[in-house]
């Protein structure tokens, strides 16, 4: 009887491994032996996996009778830069601490979320008592959290785009530096955004018979802005966004040598990051800091609270660390603002919202923001006497995912593909010039059924890649993306209107109608670029909507990046950079602009902050 029941183990125990794992435990033997003696886990190797961001996240837990041996992360499409906090850092905690109630990394919740779901679903299989390790009570002394009081040339609040270029070249220029981050990761705005940057470029524009110049450039986005932007800060953008390009490169950012024209960019003068959406620039920003020893140091859950004012002149900043500590940061030389804008704060948008734009941008409303991007900076500089311009001019983007805002999972020709996509409403029909200004675009969109919209593209063109090699901006496989509803493939438009839901007949007629209009060079919606028609399946529809994307307004700066107070006076110790400024942008913000300005005004700060 006794063999039996042995066996009956065996058999149940088997059967459940293979439906968690595909790796068994090393033995049955072990395994009944381990049930036998009141141990704490069934020793083995257990494999399982749960939804991230991008796609399944498989782990593998190894556990002897009394502990958690090992977590490793044994496949993942997460996107990098954003995901490796919680991929290095959680596995690492549990084991460290025999737990599951391990903290999500701020900024990267879904993806540790994931490693925490799959861990579970193992050690479930292992025998663990799931309850007792997500409620471990450390009986150990609550550990005394001691104020924080540090001092550097440099204190940098934002650890996004325009912050880290802020802290490069400041420490580039002898400065030691602080940068604090109140989420668990860097990178803000600019790692999800599509990693666009628009500059003049004769050796690529030339061989497309382009003209262009940082006159011409700067003419169009001080006009595509309204004029409501200061042109002496446009200036500065534009002719220094070359040399942005080559001091990228020369912090190691790739290129892809197309010149393109970005969504909402106007020119064919945009250049694209080789990697994944914005990580490229944060990666270098963050290799090159880590190259620079004790000279740099980036404090993350580290929140930005106040300024500290002395006599006038801003000293250092005030912040709340990662265990509510009090964090007081001293700058020898100047405090630089890189927060970003207020896209992701309800109250904020709501109170600015008076330009006669928009409706109402209140909670219903997506943002394509991450959560951090919530204005703290702007308060915090008008605090202490900044003055704030243009904080009426708020863009909607057209490339919100509808579940969750992000504009992250699109394909790649939705961004610097332009001149290869048509949108057409929920009725199949084309509605708005694809080429044309954002707010344009996105003021015919909120007009149409659901505010809803898709990104129809085909497989043609010499950039077309192969369907099952392509992933989504962020890295997500496009098959997976196809399970998910975030994108919709087909082999024939007519199959592709059944599953967007319009009519065949008409999907197919807007695309011939297209089609036409790319022969004649014009349409009646007044686009102006074209390259393919749309003739090779598969077609692929990316539906959007229009969300909160970018802030024009904020701190007050002059040239140099010195924000300014009232009276128009340079307020000692603050300089600010990026989109938590105002009055460069104007009215509308091109697409393709926002990096360059975090690279050219960070920049600056950095070098003006650390003289
Ligand atoms: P920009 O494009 O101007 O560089 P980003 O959105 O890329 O702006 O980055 C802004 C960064 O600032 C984000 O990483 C965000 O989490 C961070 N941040 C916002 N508010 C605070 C704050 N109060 N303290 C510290 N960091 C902050």
């Amino acid at each position: 009887m006794k063999k039996f029941i042995s066996i009956l183990l065996a058999v149940v125990l088997s059967v459940s491994m293979i439906a968690c794992s595909n790796d068994t435990p090393t033995s049955n033997e072990t395994t009944i032996g381990s049930e036998q003696s009141n141990a704490a886990y069934k020793t083995g190797k257990y494999t399982s996996s749960a939804k991230g961001n991008n796609g399944d996240v498989k782990v593998e837990v190894e556990v002897d009778d009394a502990k958690i041996v090992s977590v490793k992360i044994l496949e993942h499409s997460e996107t990098p830069g954003i995901s490796d906090s919680p991929i290095k850092q959680i596995p690492e905690t549990i084991v460290a601490n025999q737990t599951l109630a391990v903290d999500t990394v701020a900024g990267a919740t879904v993806t540790s979320k994931a490693i925490l779901a799959a861990v579970e679903s193992c050690l479930v299989e292992a025998g663990a008592d799931i309850n007792a390790l997500k409620n471990k009570v450390d009986n150990k002394e609550p550990v005394k959290v001691n104020d924080v009081e540090k001092t550097a040339d440099v204190v940098i609040v934002g650890a996004g785009g325009a912050g880290l270029a802020a802290a490069v070249s400041a420490t580039d220029k002898g400065a030691s530096v602080i940068v604090i981050e109140k989420m668990g990761v860097a990178g803000g705005n600019t790692i999800v955004s599509g990693g666009i940057y628009n500059c003049p470029d004769p050796a690529l524009q030339k061989p497309e018979g382009i003209e262009d110049s940082p006159e011409f450039y700067a003419k169009q986005t001080w006009e595509g802005g309204d004029k409501v932007g200061n042109k002496e800060l446009v200036d500065v953008l534009c002719f220094n966004a070359y040399d942005g390009l080559e001091w990228l490169k020369s912090i190691g950012i790739k290129f892809s040598d197309k010149i393109s024209q970005g969504a909402g960019s106007l020119y064919r003068r945009t250049h694209s990051s080789l990697d994944k959406a914005g990580t490229g620039y944060i990666k270098a920003y963050l290799d090159n800091l880590a190259s620079k020893g004790d000279k740099a140091e980036i404090m993350y859950n580290t929140k930005g609270e106040s300024l500290i004012v002395d006599n006038g002149a801003v000293v250092g900043v005030i912040a709340t660390g990662a265990n509510g500590e009090k964090v007081t940061l001293h700058a020898n030389k100047n405090v630089i603002i890189a927060t970003g804008g207020f896209s992701a704060n309800v109250e904020m948008r709501q109170k600015y919202n008076t330009s006669g734009k928009w409706p109402e941008l209140g909670a219903d409303v997506l943002t394509t923001n991450t959560p951090g991007i919530t204005g703290d900076g702007i308060k915090m500089a008008n605090d202490a006497g900044a003055d704030l311009v243009d904080m009426e001019q708020i863009q909607m983007l057209y490339l919100a995912n509808p579940k969750t805002g992000a504009m992250t999972k699109y394909t790649p020709r939705c961004l610097a593909g332009t001149d290869k996509i048509i949108f057409v409403n929920t009725s199949g029909e084309r509605f708005v010039r694809e080429d044309g200004r954002r707010d344009e675009i996105c003021g015919n969109l909120l007009k149409q059924d659901k505010g809803l919209m898709y990104i129809i593209e085909s497989m043609d063109g010499d950039d077309a890649k192969k369907l099952d090699e392509m992933t989504l901006a962020d890295g997500t496989p496009i098959k997976e993306a196809e399970a998910n509803g975030d994108v919709f493939i087909s082999d024939t438009l007519e199959e592709l209107a059944g599953k967007i839901g319009c009519d065949p007949a008409k999907l197919k007629t807007t695309v011939e109608e297209f089609n036409k209009a790319v022969d004649a060079g014009k349409d009646k919606f007044g686009r102006e670029l074209y390259s393919v028609k749309l003739i090779t399946g598969p077609f692929i529809a990316t539906p959007r909507m229009a969300a909160v994307h970018h802030t024009m307004g904020g701190i007050k700066i002059n040239k140099e990046c010195q924000a300014l107070d009232k009276d128009g006076k340079v307020i000692k110790g603050l300089l600010a950079a990026g989109e938590v400024t105002g009055g460069i942008h104007g009215a509308n913000r091109l697409g393709g602009n926002a990096i360059v300005d975090t690279v050219v005004f960070g920049k600056l700060a950095g070098e003006v902050a650390a003289r």
